[in-house]
């Protein structure tokens, strides 16, 4: 039944929860689990490590689910395909590099698909177009507008594993197209939304979502649960195991997550809805998080009168900026200064916007400041209890760190310190927050 009633809303457009298909009562001859497999580039990188997943794939099938599968390409191909381009080409054309880039993920699409079917059970493949995974015109960060998937129903009511290759689709105007690097995820949550899968495994080279990246803190603990409100600040502020794009899509529409390890296979992390999470298991705090990916700019001076703060930021945003962190200060003698945070990748564009525009608000000068690193707290409990930003703040203290920055939302508490002070403040947080423990 699944497999018939759904219509495929995009990751802009609303419509009806096609997940939610599955709350309708069934009769016995009809339930049957689907699920969604999507496997990360290191987990298809060589010819041992697709048989490996190829044979989880079979036993899944074998075990009665239903199975569609997305793959990333193999290994680090994607940036080997990004360089080669770049050997030929200074600055090669958007719409070649879309066809350039979704070669990767055909490539590990087949292979998968023949070692499957090698193991006896019938496997075939579609590229992205092929499985109806319509987006908008823009290369290279299309958007998905519907997905129509009629090839990959099809295939499995044939009792067929369905094999997509992430990360790609067609537009609107009929051209190849990808999603934006690690979209793969995104393919697979769409796939399993669209189709009313039960769950959506992603296979990757961790076990799950950890309480802090354990190349930092050893004794980080992997955590049974966390909800997506939690995953997508988590995502936000430098949690490296999920595509930001994908868990707001998986918010928007509830799918439910298992992200998994495949080298252990073992039991990983369900990131679903709260509501469907035990309040008693909800931590105050889930995780500490840090990213050093973007870099600081204070402009000094900016006359205090109202249009200016809307003069820079849009100068900001349509230069393509993605400004982050904004904080003004109290203003004296009627000025103030601003600062920002915003990815180092975008600091060369927000470099000419600012030397444009300055003089035209009347700012006096702005300095840019790339040693910065954020560090937050994530937590739905902290909503409910006092002192969690106070125990921060006391923490990072006596450490001796100084806070350059404070943002927070309903459920996080984020910190620009100096990127030498990052590791540290992420260890001592996790110590004060006792997260080690269960
Ligand atoms: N192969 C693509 C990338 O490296 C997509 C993905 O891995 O999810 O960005
Ligand atoms: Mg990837």
């Amino acid at each position: 039944m699944r497999r018939e009633a759904l219509a495929a809303p995009g990751e802009a457009g609303a419509g009806e929860n096609a997940s939610k298909c599955r709350n309708r009562p069934l009769v016995a001859s009809e339930i049957v689990a689907l699920v969604v497999q999507k496997y990360g580039g290191t987990s298809v990188g060589d010819p041992e490590r697709i048989k490996a997943v190829a044979d989880h794939i079979a036993r899944t099938r074998r075990a009665g689910d239903d199975v569609v599968v997305t793959v990333s390409a193999m290994g680090k191909s994607t940036d080997d395909l990004i360089r080669l381009a770049q050997e030929v080409s200074h600055t090669p054309n958007v719409r070649e590099m879309d066809m350039l880039l979704t070669a990767g993920e055909r490539i590990s699409m087949a292979l998968v698909s023949m070692a499957v079917n090698d193991l006896g059970v019938p496997a075939v493949s579609f590229t992205g177009s092929q499985a109806g995974i319509v987006t908008d015109t823009q290369h290279g960060r299309a958007r998905i507008v519907e997905v129509k998937g009629d090839r990959i129903r099809e295939a499995v009511a044939d009792g067929k594993v369905a094999i997509v290759a992430g990360f790609q689709g067609v537009s609107t105007a009929k051209e190849i197209v990808t999603l934006g690097r690690g979209a793969s995820d995104l393919t697979a949550l769409a796939l399993a939304h669209v189709l009313g899968a039960d769950a959506c495994e992603i296979y990757t080279d961790v076990e799950g979502v950890y309480t802090a990246d354990p190349r930092i803190v050893p004794n980080a603990r992997k955590l049974a649960r966390v909800s997506l409100d939690e995953m997508l600040e988590m995502a936000a502020t430098g949690g490296r195991v999920l595509m930001l794009r994908s868990v707001e899509f998986a918010r928007k529409y509830g799918v439910r997550i298992h992200v998994r390890s495949s080298f252990t296979w073992a039991p990983g992390t369900w990131v679903e809805e709260a509501s469907e999470m035990e309040s008693m298991e909800q931590a105050i705090i889930s995780g500490v998080t840090h990213d050093t990916s973007e870099a600081k700019v204070t402009i000094e001076q900016v006359p205090d009168q109202p249009g200016v703060a809307g003069k820079l930021f849009r100068a900001l945003a349509d230069a393509g900026c993605n400004v982050d962190m904004i904080v003004q200060n109290v203003s004296t003698e009627g000025h103030t200064d601003i600062s920002f945070t915003l990815p180092k990748d975008d600091l060369s564009s927000a470099h000419e916007v600012m030397q444009r525009v300055l003089g035209a608000v009347g700012a006096k000068q702005y300095r840019s400041d790339l040693d910065v690193g954020r560090v937050s707290l994530i937590g739905a409990g902290m909503k409910s209890h006092p002192g969690v930003a106070a125990t921060m703040f006391e923490t990072l203290a006596r450490e001796g760190i100084n806070i350059e920055m404070i943002s927070t939302s309903t459920i996080r508490i984020s910190c620009v310190v100096a990127e030498a002070d990052v590791e540290r403040a992420v260890q001592a947080l996790h110590d004060e927050f006792k997260l080690g423990q269960v």
